[in-house]
């Protein structure tokens, strides 16, 4: 009898993960992601590299084009329409 009870036991636990799912995205303190998901997809929208974020090149960023001190190229991100950090620009 013991063996039905485990079958009955793994199908509860099949029917439960069918229905929803936990996401299986990590975060980053390396814990699995909270989010709820539906059964037809593994990773949650913030997970998801197929999802498509609406707003993404609004704040498209580039690398700033001005020259360090040590007169290697700055790997400073920046926003700003002329293409330089905060500090190469005048
Ligand atoms: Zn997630
Ligand atoms: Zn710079």
């Amino acid at each position: 009898m013991l063996k039905n009870t485990i079958i009955i036991g793994l199908m509860c636990v099949s029917f439960t993960g069918f229905s929803q799912t936990q996401c299986k995205g990590k975060t980053k303190n390396n814990t699995q992601c909270k989010n709820i998901i539906k059964k037809d997809n593994s990773l949650c929208h913030l997970h998801d590299p197929n999802h498509v974020v609406k707003n993404k090149n609004v704040h498209k960023t580039v690398i700033c084009s001005g020259i360090t001190s040590k007169n290697t190229p700055c790997k400073s991100r920046t926003k700003h329409k002329s293409g330089k950090c905060h500090h190469h620009r005048d």
